[in-house]
């Protein structure tokens, strides 16, 4: 998955940091990224270095360290001009490498949010000063604290017999792979939101839910998915909402294959793979 980075390591221990030479700076324009595609003429992706940077006296946010390099972002808005590097969608995590540099580019995205977005404070209004001594914003004037937000949603096999309940998500092009999925509500437990988005999504009744794995998707500024299998209880028979899901079937292990996305680093995709495996539990 995303995360699984190993013999590399994302160091996410809150430090005060000013960039030097080899640091690497991420900066964002929308859901763009500053990068070079093709840095080495083997399909890999970089970001830039310090040294080079462009903007150096712009205002460098430390983020993390990757491999003991520290990654920071370059908090201005406006697009520059960085002769060989483009703006690429953030879409591209999903399939570049290196992986570990694309689930870095996926937490300073989450990171890169949460600062646009909390300048002012929610409650008074007061410009709001970073802490300097862990990731949160304080407000000088009311004493309102902001953690970088996380938003917690479930992925769910739902399991009835040798097959696994499939959906196709009800946008242009969605293909039929993907697993019932939403994000928990206002006093839910997990095991609650399983069982409402299986009802809501595809009228099925589900028992035995039980935990697989986690994963931070940090493109959603801020998702924390966590997948559950369960099983089937009582009646088969389908009936999709129609908006947010536009089908839904029962697929074999057999079947699963064609549902499975080539080197995919989603959670979704692992679970179908262990699936078709038979290595559920
Ligand atoms: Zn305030």
């Amino acid at each position: 998955m995303i995360q699984d980075i190993y013999p590399h390591k994302l160091d996410i221990s809150f430090k005060v940091r000013r960039p030097v030479e080899d640091s690497y700076v991420f900066h964002f324009s929308g859901m763009r990224f500053l990068c070079r595609t093709d840095a080495d003429g083997n399909g890999n992706i970089s970001v830039p270095e310090f040294a080079s940077y462009p903007r150096p006296s712009g205002e460098f946010i430390y983020l993390f360290d990757l491999d003991g390099r520290s990654m920071f972002l370059d908090a201005s808005e406006d697009e520059i001009e960085n002769p060989g590097y483009s703006y690429e969608n953030m879409k591209l995590f999903r399939e570049g490498k290196p992986k570990e540099l694309m689930f870095a580019l996926s937490t300073a995205y989450h990171l890169s949010v949460w600062h646009r977005d909390n300048r002012y404070c929610g409650r008074c209004g007061a410009k709001m000063i970073h802490s300097g001594k862990e990731r949160k914003f304080e407000c000088p004037q009311c004493g309102n604290s902001v953690y970088p937000r996380i938003m917690p949603s479930v992925i769910v096999g739902v399991v009835n017999g040798d097959s696994i309940l499939v959906t196709r998500y009800n946008m242009p092009n969605a293909k039929m792979a993907a697993l019932v999925a939403g994000f928990c509500e206002i006093g839910e437990t997990a095991e609650d939101t399983v069982r409402r988005e299986v009802m809501e999504e595809t009228g099925i009744r589900v028992k035995n839910i039980r935990y697989y794995a986690s994963q931070p998707w940090g493109i959603s500024a801020g998702g924390l998915l966590l997948g559950f299998w369960c099983d089937l209880d009582g009646d088969a028979a389908i009936h999709v909402d129609g908006e947010e899901i536009a089908e839904a079937a029962w697929v074999r292990r057999e079947e699963l294959k064609d549902c499975i996305g080539v080197d995919h680093p989603s959670l979704t995709s692992e679970m179908m793979a262990v699936f078709a495996e038979g290595k559920e539990k």
